[in-house]
């Protein structure tokens, strides 16, 4: 495991490779910004934007999948706001047992902005089973989640004939998850590409129980059927100077946003501003640490030390206090949700942990082998 030289990224995140350099694709992208022409860029956001209206057929110029969070509210607001288009924003409603008060409350908050908006929800008691399955068989509860929350957009999308669907952030520029990178920066058609999606593969979701027609909004739209429907996605990311967890936190909070009041080590996130509509993620990231080395305090240091607000020295003190953490309330609960003991759950956990990276030394407790910033 080798360390970026100027974030802390490790070299051991799916599909992204290193330059020869040492130095990890997302820094390359962000150093590559300061010799972006910010005209150019603009207009071809407006062919974009033409594109929207020309295509035009439903009443709606265009669709934003959104959860209410920092990233959506700050997009939706751009879009109706300074491109002046009219969006269809849709929502993937979390069951009852997993949807956070305060999740509820932002999107109540979004729609007030002046939005249409569908939510789609989801069969609960299928949600859980593939939750669980997912969780059984990967150590991944949200493959499932992944596939529905990214399959529902464009889905929608070609039921109301809407061609344009804009997406946050290109995370094959932004995080340097490659595999996804489309003809362009903008380009977000090959998002299936992803790696939780898997070419939008759902055979593993088919049981006995569980038939193709019960889990339809899970699906993933196909190549055919995306072309056919004339269906353009594009990261809207690509087009702003200062898109950031960050940044997007703060417009968003000045615009009704409400976040989380939990301690770091209890969510893993200094700012307390992701995932507010579910409590699931937060041990997510600590099993993606786990797995990988780094979870989300090394996501949110690498963009500050990239944008100069955190030194590489002070993020490495950040991420050896808190990455990985979770507060054992989540597990509990997540462990309750789908019906197995808390030891169950870390029985899984442990099939799962990187034992080049971490050595056992205890039910769910783990010591890195990895100095953070130096490396294996
Ligand atoms: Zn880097």
């Amino acid at each position: 495991m080798k360390y970026c030289k100027t974030c802390l990224q490790p070299d051991t995140r799916p599909n992204s490779v290193f330059h020869n350099d040492g130095i990890c694709p997302a820094c390359k992208y962000h150093a590559s910004l300061k010799e972006v022409n910010w005209d150019e860029r603009k207009k071809e956001l407006l062919k974009i934007v033409e594109f929207g209206r020309a295509n035009n057929r439903s009443g709606y110029d265009c669709i934003i999948g959104v959860s209410g969070g920092k990233d959506s509210l700050r997009q939706a607001l751009f879009v109706k706001e300074i491109l002046k288009m009219r969006p269809l924003l849709v929502s993937l409603g979390y069951p009852p047992e997993q949807v956070t008060e305060r999740g509820v409350q932002n999107i109540s908050n979004m729609i007030s902005h002046g939005f249409d908006c569908i939510t789609i929800n989801p069969a609960p008691g299928i949600w859980k089973d593939l939750k669980r399955k997912g969780f059984k068989q990967y150590t991944n509860s949200f493959r499932s989640t992944e596939l529905a929350l990214f399959s529902s957009v464009p889905k929608l999308a070609i039921a109301y004939q809407i061609p344009l669907i804009w997406w946050g952030e290109n995370s094959a520029l932004q995080v340097g998850e490659t595999a996804i990178m489309g003809k362009s920066g903008s380009d977000g058609n090959n998002l299936r590409k992803m790696n939780t999606l898997n070419g939008g593969d759902i055979t593993w979701l088919l049981s006995d129980e569980i038939k193709k027609n019960q889990i339809l909004q899970y699906c993933y739209p196909s190549p055919e059927e995306m072309e056919q429907a004339n269906l353009r996605i594009t990261f809207l990311g690509y087009f702003w100077k200062d898109w950031s967890l960050l940044n997007n936190g703060i417009y968003s909070i000045l615009r009704g946003l409400d976040i989380r009041d939990e301690k770091p080590w209890e969510i893993g996130d200094p700012y307390g501003i992701t995932s507010l509509d579910e409590d699931f993620v937060t041990f997510n990231q600590m099993i993606k640490y786990l797995k990988y080395g780094f979870g989300r305090i090394t996501d949110y240091v690498n963009e500050d030390i990239r944008n100069g607000i955190m030194t590489r020295e002070d993020g490495v003190q950040l991420v050896k206090k808190y990455d990985g953490t979770c507060s054992p309330k989540y597990i509990e609960k997540f462990a309750n949700y789908i019906g197995i003991t808390v030891e169950e759950f870390w029985e899984q956990v442990d099939q799962s942990v990187n034992s080049e990276l971490f050595e056992k030394i205890g039910l769910g407790k783990y010591k890195p082998k990895f100095v953070v910033g130096v490396g294996l």
